[in-house]
């Protein structure tokens, strides 16, 4: 569909940035099989035909993307210098998607649907009015009762002091190799045992056959590096595995926010921010998809209310604050990442940490997850936090 610039067209929804979240959101609203009677519209600057990204997360049960994972370990493996524990992830998998994979899986489910349109326009300007929302486009203007933006202005969490923000940063290279070196089994969460520099550094790694990996250098950290020194480090990496002949297939780079900022105070009456602009990302971790895939879902339920305001959607849970005390520690004292997560992987059960980091434990399952970390940063970041965070 396209229309000329004199034209406003209005929609019940438009959906401003069409990747993960309102992909996962459009997706269950047609399985609902509720929202037929809604006009929706879907605007992305991207045509979502590439592959620009591979997920990953961890399941208990099979999901409605079950079709679409590429490839599931049941095991993963812990490292720092000085120990190795293989996690038995069991009764959780560890998961892979490939991004197109997903989008096409979306797309061919949601392009027969007569009421859902998507264009490949770029969003310029979105003004909430007493009555509807404007959205412009480069190319065209629109107006709907709900917005759902997906669309990260960096300024809003990353112009403040209050909140910390890293940045999940990451080079990863899919590797061929010569030798048959790799587990297929088992999947490296965090290979701490790279030079730390100062900063939370680790290795990643997802191998796919004996012969084929996605091996990834990742940080913790506020600055981004350059990508030399990101090549520089899997080479290293490769060399210490006994990898020396190998073919590059192909590279992901990317980063991701880590922040406490509240994104939802930006939620009005009609318009809700989803995904990593809505706040959908663990703060602690990075990971989006599993948070995502959960909070489509009650969004779901949200939407059939009666007296709907978006700014009810956000419920803030303890969760919250401890990924805040996390984040301060790691923000003022980067290099102390690699002791935090090694006492937590040690000796703790990793499906209970999946749990915990899931969000989905008891008082007294968080303080058994807890209580495996160092104790006095965290004591000294709890006091920190009440008592200083507004100074
Ligand atoms: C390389 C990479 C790997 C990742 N791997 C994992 C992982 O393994 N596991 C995990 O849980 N999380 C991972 N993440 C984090 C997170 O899951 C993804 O970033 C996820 O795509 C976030 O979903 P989203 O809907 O918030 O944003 P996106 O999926 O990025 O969607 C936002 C959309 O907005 C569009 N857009 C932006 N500006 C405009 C504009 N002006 N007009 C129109 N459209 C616009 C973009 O094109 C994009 O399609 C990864 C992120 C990256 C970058």
């Amino acid at each position: 569909m396209r229309m000329n610039s004199s034209q406003i067209k209005h929609f019940d929804y438009i959906f401003t940035g069409t990747g993960l979240a309102s992909l996962m959101t459009v997706y269950k609203m047609v399985l609902s099989g509720k929202f037929s009677d809604k006009s929706i519209l879907l605007l992305d600057k991207d045509s979502k035909k590439t592959n620009d990204r591979t997920w990953s997360f961890w399941e208990k049960e099979q999901s409605i993307w079950n079709s679409i994972i590429s490839k599931k370990w049941d095991s993963a493996l812990f490292a720092n210098e000085n120990f190795k524990r293989d996690l038995e992830l069991k009764p959780y998998s560890y998961n892979k998607i490939n991004g197109l994979d997903f989008y096409n899986f979306v797309f061919e489910k949601i392009s027969n649907q007569p009421n859902i349109t998507f264009l490949n326009e770029k969003v310029t300007d979105i003004n909430e009015l007493e009555t509807h929302v404007f959205v412009g486009t480069e190319e065209n203007r629109y107006t709907c009762n709900y917005l759902f933006n997906s669309i990260y202005t960096k300024a809003f969490a990353e112009s403040q002091t209050k909140y910390p923000v890293l940045q999940q940063h990451f080079l990863g290279w899919f590797v061929k190799t010569e030798i048959e070196i790799f587990n297929p089994e088992q999947a490296t969460f965090m290979d701490f045992s790279v030079e730390q520099k100062g900063n939370t550094r680790f290795m990643y790694v997802l191998p796919t056959s004996k012969s084929e990996a996605l091996v990834e250098y990742t940080l913790f950290s506020e600055k981004f590096l350059s990508k030399e020194e990101y090549e520089n480090e899997i080479q290293l990496y490769l060399e210490k595995l006994g990898i020396n002949q190998f073919e590059i297939i192909e590279k992901e780079q990317g980063s991701i926010p880590m922040t406490s900022y509240p994104f939802w105070k930006k939620n009005t009456k009609k318009v809700l921010n989803i995904g990593t602009a809505g706040g959908w990302t663990k703060a602690s971790t990075g990971y989006t998809f599993r948070n995502s895939d959960k909070k489509s879902s009650q969004l779901i339920e949200f939407l059939q209310n009666e007296s709907l305001k978006m700014k009810d959607f956000h419920k803030r849970s303890r969760f919250w604050f401890y990924d805040l005390l996390l984040l301060d520690i790691l923000y003022r004292n980067n290099e102390l990442g690699c002791s935090i997560f090694s006492s937590l992987f040690k000796k703790g059960n990793p499906a209970l940490i999946f749990k915990f980091l899931d969000e989905e434990t008891s008082l007294i399952e968080d303080f058994k997850v807890i209580l495996k970390c160092p104790k006095i940063p965290f004591i000294k970041s709890l006091f920190r936090v009440i008592f200083f965070r507004n100074k």
